[in-house]
């Protein structure tokens, strides 16, 4: 079965008297070029298990099963069901949690599933959720080789941005904390039934083995980044003493012993500065508190 051929998907979804959902995000991909590459661009391969969420009906996740040992995938929308059993009949090694993502044990589902097995992320994110997706996989540690996700093209921007550069946010330091992430090809809006607003790009992040700080450091050097972010305009010591509650010299402090400039903005510094500050910061905070 052709899941990119526009009748046949119009066929199983009239048959199953199916309507796309706006607010989960269901635009399914109908260019036949794209699903072959994000999976063998996002490690489906021989001796993976491929964690998949979002199956909509099941055209990223054949091609995720014809090429790896094992497809897990969290689909929250049940009356997708009865599609996926139709779609993916010919494949035995895909098994389908109808679960939402942000709630289920995605930990679990890898031991249990992938046992013996290295593991990958592939999937065409739903819009609304990116971003708590993305946190959610790299703040939990999930013991994946890569990450390679769809996402709107200005999040992509945003994900893959140099830190210290004009297009990067808060996530873009998570993403760099916690990995390396890089822009793979771009999708035309026109891919997708139906078609979105925006045009969209796959990106792949592939998380670090060694974690950078420890866990303590780890919390501060976050709400750091975040009050410096939230105002962004602001000099690190004007967002920070106001947004964490901290006298501005003691701020003032922590940044002349990391080797920074009063003046300086934390949407400005590279991620070892913005470390180095932080747990200077924690230090000298600690002394006041
Ligand atoms: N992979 C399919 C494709 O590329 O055609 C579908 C991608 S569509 C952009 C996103 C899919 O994620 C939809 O099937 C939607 O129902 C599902 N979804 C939305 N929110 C979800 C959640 N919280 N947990 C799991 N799946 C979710």
């Amino acid at each position: 079965m052709v899941l990119t051929n526009i009748g046949t998907v119009k066929d199983i979804l009239s048959r199953h008297g199916f309507s796309f959902s706006k607010g989960l995000g269901q635009n399914f991909i109908i260019n036949p070029d794209i699903c072959p590459k994000i999976a063998e661009m996002g490690n489906a391969a021989e001796g993976f298990g491929v964690l998949e969420i979002g199956t909509g009906i099941g055209v990223l996740t054949a091609e995720l099963a014809k090429r790896a040992n094992k497809v897990a995938a969290v689909e929250i929308d049940t009356r997708l069901l009865p599609i996926l059993e139709e779609t993916l009949a010919d494949f035995s090694n895909v098994k389908i949690f109808n679960e939402d993502v942000m709630k289920c044990d995605l930990h679990r589902i890898i031991r249990e599933e992938f046992a013996g097995l290295r593991a990958s992320v592939c999937a065409n994110l739903p819009y609304y959720i990116t971003s708590p997706v993305i946190m959610l996989l790299l703040e939990s540690r999930l013991p994946v080789e890569s990450i390679t996700v769809m996402v709107q093209k200005e999040a992509a921007q945003r994900l893959c941005a140099k830190v210290g550069s004009r297009d990067a946010g808060a996530i873009t330091v998570a993403v760099n904390y916690y990995g390396t992430a890089r822009q793979l090809f771009g999708v035309s809006r026109g891919s997708f039934m139906p078609s979105p607003n925006v045009d969209s790009a796959v990106i792949r992040i592939d998380p670090a083995a060694e974690q950078r700080l420890p866990e303590a450091e780890e919390k501060y050097f976050f709400k750091v980044v975040k009050s410096g972010f939230s105002q962004r305009r602001k000099t690190a010591a004007n967002a920070v003493s106001s947004q964490m509650g901290l006298p501005k010299d003691v701020v003032y402090e922590a940044l002349k012993v990391a080797g920074l400039p009063e003046t300086a903005r934390l949407e400005q510094l590279e991620l070892e500065e913005l470390m180095e500050f932080s747990c200077r910061l924690k230090a000298f905070s600690g002394q006041v508190s």
